[in-house]
């Protein structure tokens, strides 16, 4: 089943509206469930080491279900708020990985763990 980003904004807005929820939704609200959504996500992952978990997540069908509903959970936030906002996400993304190609210069990187930040970034390369 493959559907594009737009089908699945349409499928996000029909949700929304056959629900009258709109009213409820300002971009902070939407910013704070995508919060939410995304804690729900790392809940899951508490007080469990990264191996053991990448274990249980191949081996145990539930729980990896429940990775897959806080991650749409998520996803379906994140939708919202580029609707309500009136934005192409698709855009978005893309031009964010952009710049992420040229922040994470793949030479430099490579193989390496390594987190620079968005002002570092621009302080280096003003
Ligand atoms: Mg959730």
């Amino acid at each position: 089943m493959e559907k594009d980003l737009k089908e699945l904004k349409e499928i996000s807005r029909k949700f929304i509206d056959e629900r009258d929820w709109r009213q409820f939704q300002t971009s902070k609200d939407l910013a704070e469930d995508i919060s939410v959504e995304a804690n729900e996500l790392l809940e899951l992952f508490l007080w469990k080491s990264g191996k053991e978990l990448d274990k249980k997540a191949k081996e145990d069908k539930e729980f990896l279900q429940k990775i897959k509903n806080e991650t749409s959970d998520v996803f379906f936030g994140c939708l919202a708020l580029a609707d309500h906002l009136d934005f192409d996400l698709e855009e978005a993304f893309l031009s964010k990985m952009r710049q992420l190609e040229k922040r994470y210069d793949k030479e430099e990187v490579k193989g390496k763990s390594v987190k620079i930040s968005e002002e570092e970034w621009l302080k280096k390369n003003k």
